[in-house]
């Protein structure tokens, strides 16, 4: 018999370092969608409690920035020991928190450790062009320095490693960082907090004092990190109707903004694919986390020749997986995080219906735990076309599945929705593999051949197009977006020529 939810999270949070200070008689009502019940109170910032926080991150960056970057990189360094000595009790605390199975909840602590692993190695490579003048003697070039406070707004579903795909780039590039949390997961992120607070320690007085802070809170308290001028970039992790709030208002006062939104990632199954690892690669992406991943896999386009060979598997595989308790071996499919998501797979559902969808699965699944927590059946939705609620996301383990004929109607199929963060195609045929990820083929963010859209790392850029914001977070050269950047033109010689052959000579 699995400790009771409450018992265990309140454990797990005194053993990763959370104070007593934390919690309160009101404020956020942290639950967890494993049973559905409250497990603690958390103390709510004000807004006035908020806005000294960003005062005192600015004073930080006075001094931060003035730190060298390999220094910089240091705590971050430290920041990666700590939570690898911490992977096992914060990735059960994402489990509990999140509902992620635990395989999930432990990948979700790696993939902090491996940005913070990245970061380091980036403290020393922080690089500027130099650059080929048209005047003798003179030198040019570009340097990148830090760019000031550096906001993050997370989602519920990667409660901590978003923050980390942000803080360990910010920290490195200069910037000192506050972030608000989901207000469905503030628990995992006091403990991230705890976490950070030891490697501040152990770095030493390098660190000046408000330089990594957490403000819990609801959205008010994220508006007014994108309202408050001192911060420079704010990155902001949630659906598109947040990133269409946040963004103008980011735009009205220039902020650098970095949105990472809603995702309605497609798969393309070819003629040549090999099926038994489509089956695979669809499955995870579909299915795991529940369905609730930005980059979850929600349409899938199987070419008419394969069609009824491939989709009755899928069904029966549907039929087949485990749902329940994410704590237990076995399962796969956790709970939805709370009752409107579960409201939302039904309406969901329901227009498909309407649409002339069949539904396999997408029921309500009974006798897992109470009335208030909601595990649902992975759904697949046979659709006559590309119609209704396939056009949107609904952050549910929903995936639609239709025929196509051809690929570039497959391409076009894929690309007719407002969301382009992540897609993938199956086959085996190296010219249909490459028209995918040419100009003419995905307009995504993220492209893959053989794998499903979902599980990226962090290496690569991460993020998409369109209605997903068009951020990008991780690894490649995303860094630049927490830096300012500056050109610089050395003249080494005695005479002043001008560019473009301008002449302006002055007497004296
Ligand atoms: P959400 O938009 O409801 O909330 C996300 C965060 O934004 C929360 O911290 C919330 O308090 C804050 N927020 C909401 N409105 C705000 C406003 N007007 N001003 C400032 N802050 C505001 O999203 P959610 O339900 O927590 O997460 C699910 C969504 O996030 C899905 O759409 C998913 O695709 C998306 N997501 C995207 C990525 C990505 O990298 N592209 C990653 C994870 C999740």
């Amino acid at each position: 018999m699995a400790t009771p939810v409450r018992e265990s999270a309140l454990a797990f949070l005194k053993k990763l370092g959370v104070q007593d200070s934390a919690f309160a008689s009101s404020g956020l009502a942290a639950r967890s969608p494993i049973t559905g019940e409250t497990v603690a109170t958390v103390r709510a910032h004000s807004a006035a409690e908020a806005g000294a926080i960003i005062a005192a991150a600015h004073e930080a960056f006075l001094t931060w920035r003035l730190v060298p970057a390999p220094r910089r990189g240091e705590l971050v360094r430290l920041l990666g020991e700590e939570l690898r000595a911490a992977k096992d009790d914060l990735g059960f605390l994402v489990t509990l928190e999140a509902g992620k199975i635990t395989s999930e909840g432990l990948g979700e602590v790696q993939e902090m450790i491996d940005i913070c692993d990245f970061a380091v190695g980036l403290s020393r490579q922080l690089y500027g062009l130099t650059i080929a003048t048209e005047r003798p003697s003179h030198r040019m070039m570009e340097t990148w320095h830090p760019l000031g406070v550096c906001g993050v707004i997370s989602a519920f579903n990667f409660p901590v490693a978003v923050w980390s795909w942000n803080a360990a780039l910010a920290l490195v590039c200069g910037n000192p960082v506050v972030w608000k949390p989901s207000e469905k997961t503030p628990l995992t992120a006091l403990a991230t907090q705890a976490i950070v607070e030891r490697a501040l320690k152990r770095f030493g007085p390098d660190a000046p004092p408000g330089l990594c802070a957490l403000r819990t809170g609801d959205r008010a308290i994220g508006e007014i990190m994108v309202d408050y001028p001192r911060v420079a970039v704010v990155s902001a992790t949630g659906s598109t109707r947040m990133g269409r709030e946040v963004g103008p208002r980011l735009a009205r006062r220039f902020a650098r903004a970095i949105l990472e939104l809603g995702g309605n990632n497609a798969a393309i199954v070819a003629p040549s694919a090999d099926l038994d690892l489509a089956l695979r690669g669809i499955a995870f992406a579909a299915m795991g986390t529940a369905g609730q991943r930005c980059t979850t896999l929600r349409r899938l386009f199987v070419h008419g020749s394969i069609y009824d060979k491939l989709v009755p598997r899928l069904a029966r595989v549907y039929g087949s997986v485990r749902v329940g308790d994410p704590r237990q071996t076995g399962v796969l499919v956790g709970p939805l995080i709370d009752a409107a998501a579960f409201d939302g797979m039904e309406r969901a559902l329901g227009d498909a219906r309407a649409h002339g969808g069949i539904i396999h699965g997408g029921q309500r699944v009974a006798g897992i735990a109470g009335d208030a927590a909601f595990y649902a059946a992975p759904a697949l939705v046979e659709m006559p076309a590309q119609a209704g609620p396939m056009l949107h996301e609904t952050f549910a383990p929903i995936l639609y599945v239709t025929r196509y004929q051809s690929l570039s109607e497959a391409i076009a199929l894929q690309n007719a929705v407002g969301a382009g963060l992540s897609s993938s195609i199956f086959t085996l045929d190296m010219r249909e593999a490459e028209t995918f990820m040419s100009a003419a083929g995905s307009d995504c963010g993220i492209a893959n051949v053989n794998i499903g859209p979902s599980g990226a790392e962090i290496g690569g850029a991460f993020g998409g197009e369109k209605e997903t914001g068009g951020g990008r977070e991780a690894g490649s050269d995303s860094w630049k977006a927490y830096m300012r950047r500056a050109t610089n033109t050395v003249n080494y010689g005695a005479t002043l020529p001008l560019a473009q052959g301008v002449v302006f000579d002055v007497e004296g």
